[in-house]
């Protein structure tokens, strides 16, 4: 490739759509489409109404007004901006982060033990889901007290049923004992 046609010593990168001169990048002017000029033809087309770009504001100029139409562009995802934050929260958002830690590991060990971490979770939930308002992030802080609020509630649920179900069975088992 020849060298660019104001600094001999410097090779070119691309060339004047206009005039065909070959351009290093100190050189090289943009317009509006991506068109490429020499500082000559991008001043006659700045003068047709066409928005330049100097080689120095390309660098800097393009891409961040492009980065920034993208962001706004792909922000209609409303999950998208949650998803790249990392965990940034008051004590609400704790409080419903652990209570669903709690509340999703404490499932299986309820089961068949006597001691049962999902009221905690539960409880916890319930605090979290209700001072939502008041934490960083209400929306996640609603979604986690409701997970946690949700899997307690179902285990409370079973517990009870359980209960009324042994109760039916000694009842039924009492009545047909004393039955005539
Ligand atoms: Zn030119
Ligand atoms: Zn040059």
């Amino acid at each position: 490739m020849r060298n660019c046609v104001n600094h001999p010593e410097l090779e070119s990168i691309e060339r004047c759509e206009v005039c065909d001169d070959p351009l290093c990048s100190l050189c090289l002017w943009y317009g509006e489409k991506g068109h490429r000029y020499c500082e000559t033809h991008a001043q006659a087309a700045r003068l047709q109404g066409e928005q330049i770009f100097s080689p120095n504001t390309y660098a800097e100029g393009i891409p961040a007004s492009l980065a920034v139409s993208d962001g706004r562009s792909s922000a209609g995802g409303s999950e998208g901006q949650a998803g790249e934050k990392m965990y940034t929260g008051n004590q609400q958002d704790l409080y419903a982060f652990v209570a669903a830690a709690i509340a999703v590991v404490s499932l299986a060990s309820c089961f068949g033990g006597i001691y049962c971490l999902p009221f905690v979770g539960a409880i916890l939930g319930g605090i979290a889901f209700f001072n939502a308002d008041k934490s960083v992030d209400p929306k996640r802080t609603r979604l986690m007290g409701g997970i946690a609020l949700g899997v307690g509630g179902v285990v409370i649920a079973v517990i009870v049923l359980f209960i009324l179900i042994y109760g039916a069975i000694i009842i039924s088992a009492l009545v047909a004992g004393t039955a005539p």
